[in-house]
């Protein structure tokens, strides 16, 4: 059963505790099932104290990140790569830790725009760091979900195809696409289209617009992306994603260029996120009911 998610980063930047307590509360009250928690550091968490906090407010948790050049798995110096390896691996533990299974972001490369073309060597270096976490994070049933982003973000995987090809290579059963329609309505020839034909590899879906802003608000046309995750029976769990300058997390908005304000209210950005996704989803299968009758 499909949960509908919120990015953390719609609420704050930062890991305090009453940060945390604060973005909880907030999910909660726009209606969301899940809370996606983006770089956070198990260094500076009470992750037990943390994991009850959800557990008490039945709150489902998924944690993300994008590694960073000296962390970066397709390198093709041996010490970047163990050290991206150890951090993927303090990623899984997190997850584990805090009862999730979804472990999403930028894995499979540093995020980052690059400025060297990816080689032969970067890809295989990156499936086998890939393969041995996954092989590690298998005992804990969480699933690596590679996130496919813009060139301007990663040189590795951008298209949906290029991580089908990739998860192919790993062989392993517990990593899957993290896709995401900001980056898909950039590089894909078409969003519903690349839905259709890889949906069987998605594991985790941000719901974007093409402005990282409010819903229905940009160009990404959300009626054929739901009908073709509805079609696809996408049953794993779909997060709104947006950022604005109103919350800034220095290393975040500086990679993704949060310049400007695309919103100031949160919670109202956030209830229209969640009743624009709902009644996407709630037509799109009434539309495949109608059309299959
Ligand atoms: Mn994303």
């Amino acid at each position: 059963m499909t949960r509908i998610g919120v990015h953390s980063f719609v609420w704050a930047a930062g890991s305090s505790q009453d940060v945390l307590q604060c973005m909880i509360e907030s999910t909660v009250s726009a209606g969301y099932d899940l809370i996606e928690f983006s770089y956070l550091n198990p260094t500076e968490v009470n992750v037990d104290w943390l994991a009850k906090a959800l557990a008490d407010a039945k709150l489902g948790v998924a944690i993300s990140m994008g590694l960073p050049p000296e962390g970066d798995v397709s390198s093709e110096d041996p010490a970047v790569v163990s050290a991206g390896e150890s951090l993927l691996r303090g990623a899984v533990a997190l997850t584990r830790d805090l009862g999730g299974t979804v472990l999403g972001g930028i894995l499979s490369s540093a995020h980052a725009k690059y400025d060297t073309f990816p080689t032969r060597l970067n890809w295989d270096t990156a499936v086998e760091a890939i393969s041995r976490v996954a092989r590690m994070a298998e005992a804990s049933k969480i699933v690596l979900n590679l996130e496919i982003v813009n060139r301007f973000e990663s040189n590795l995987l951008n298209t949906l195809a290029q991580g089908a090809s990739f998860i192919n290579d790993t062989g392993a059963r517990n990593v899957m696409l993290h896709a995401d329609t900001f980056h898909m309505n950039i590089e894909e020839p078409g969003i519903a289209q690349a839905i259709r034909q890889f949906g069987k590899h998605i594991g985790y879906m941000h719901i974007g617009e093409s402005h990282r802003g409010a819903l229905g608000t940009g160009n990404i046309d959300f009626g054929s992306v739901f009908d073709a995750l509805v079609e696809v029976e996408y049953q794993g769990d779909i997060t709104f994603e947006s950022f604005s300058r109103k919350i800034v997390d220095t290393e975040l908005s500086l990679k993704t260029g949060i310049w400007r304000d695309l919103w100031s209210d949160n919670l109202v950005l956030a209830r229209q996120a969640r009743s624009f996704i709902d009644l996407c989803l709630n037509q799109s299968r009434e539309r495949l009911l109608l059309a299959s009758a």
